[in-house]
């Protein structure tokens, strides 16, 4: 029985004599893989022939610390077919002893991992053509958002030169004109400067334990005045520690809460609860309101940049805060989304690892 595990095995098993490192035995498996004909062919080689000259010396570091420390546990290798073909395989390797604990054989056991190896180097291959696309991406926006500014102080100045030199002898039609383009110029600013932060977003700064309920204070801190000014209450839960980008999270929250803030109806003062529970390894946030609410069809475009619900027009807004928050907690792993009723009011849930 016990031979057949030997002989069965998936994996090469190659016994060496202790001194001389030659084969004394191999199972069916080591000759499939290697090519070989049959058993006898490689019963009586030396391992270090199984090695190419480049791995000689690598060969020679296992059996010297096989000698050392009696086992040796994955080590990643490439041995040579008998076509001299590369097989890369992960080597362990115990001995054999007898009832006396004398070394009778040590036994080699290879693991093929070329499939494991392809795999390997078509993810790193991945790895580095997304990267890549990632760099050009940000570089792409980055300069846009640079050379775009550039004409745009020209029109913005322009217009401004033509709505006070001109304004005398421009009649109603064309002062609104004016006023238009002055409008446009100035949103189309805040537009290329909020894709600029956009793409900024997680590019410095690294990663700490960050005690999320100071910084939520400091959020509230900051939001004071509009707090005072629109009477809102503002309830903070017992919010735990996180590891996460500070700036990041401090502008996701400020994002959040100045929302669910705004859209609040005129005759309603707003109530915002932040809190959060533990979800097996994670944590789940939630900013929850009492303000205007989401329809269900506009709840998925929310989290597109520069996209605005239209019944809302009548407060203002550039449509980047939930774009930012969402890529926020993407950088995070996690996930966002939000329940709301109209009317009655939203809660938007963010996931992410704790
Ligand atoms: P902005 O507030 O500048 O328009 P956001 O990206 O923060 O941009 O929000 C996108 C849209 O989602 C808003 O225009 C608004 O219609 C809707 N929205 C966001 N937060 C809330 C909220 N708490 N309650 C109701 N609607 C919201």
């Amino acid at each position: 029985r016990f031979k057949s595990f030997y002989e069965e095995d998936p994996v090469m098993h190659i016994s060496l004599h202790p001194q001389t490192y030659k084969i004394v035995h191999c199972n069916k498996m080591t000759v499939k893989q290697l090519k070989y004909e049959s058993k006898e062919e490689l019963v009586g080689k030396s391992i270090y022939d199984l090695y190419s000259e480049d791995s000689q010396v690598e060969a020679l570091k296992s059996s010297k610390e096989f000698a050392e420390k009696g086992v040796l546990v994955n080590l990643e290798q490439k041995i040579l077919n008998k076509n001299g073909a590369t097989v890369p395989v992960i080597l362990n390797a115990i001995a054999e002893t007898d009832e006396d604990d004398n070394i009778i054989t040590i036994r080699y056991t290879f693991v093929e991992i070329a499939a494991l190896k392809i795999a390997e180097d078509q993810l790193k291959q991945q790895k580095a053509d997304l990267e890549r696309a990632n760099r050009d991406l940000e570089q792409f926006v980055s300069i846009c958002s640079h050379d775009l500014q550039e004409p745009l102080s020209t029109i913005k100045f322009g217009i401004d030169i033509l709505g006070k030199i001109y304004t005398p002898i421009l009649d109603e039609k064309g002062q609104n004109y004016v006023s238009y383009i002055k409008q446009a110029s100035t949103r189309l600013s805040e537009q290329i400067r909020a894709l600029l932060e956009h793409s900024r977003i997680g590019r410095n700064g690294e990663k700490k334990i960050i005690n999320v309920g100071e910084l939520v204070e400091v959020v509230k801190y900051d939001l004071g005045k509009r707090i005072k000014d629109t009477k809102a209450k503002i309830h903070i839960g017992d919010l735990p520690q996180i590891e996460g980008y500070e700036i990041e999270l401090r502008l996701l929250f400020q994002n959040l809460i100045s929302n669910a803030i705004k859209y609040t109806p005129e005759d309603r003062n707003p109530e915002v609860r932040i809190s959060a529970y533990r979800e097996e390894e994670y944590w789940v946030f939630s900013v929850v309101d009492n303000g205007v609410g989401i329809s269900k069809e506009d709840q998925d475009k929310i989290f597109t940049i520069f996209n605005r619900v239209k019944k809302h027009d009548n407060y203002e807004g550039t449509g980047v805060g939930l774009a930012h928050v969402e890529k926020i907690v993407h950088l995070h792993d996690g996930t966002i989304w939000v329940d709301s009723q109209e009317g009655v009011g939203s809660s938007f849930y963010f996931k992410i690892k704790a």
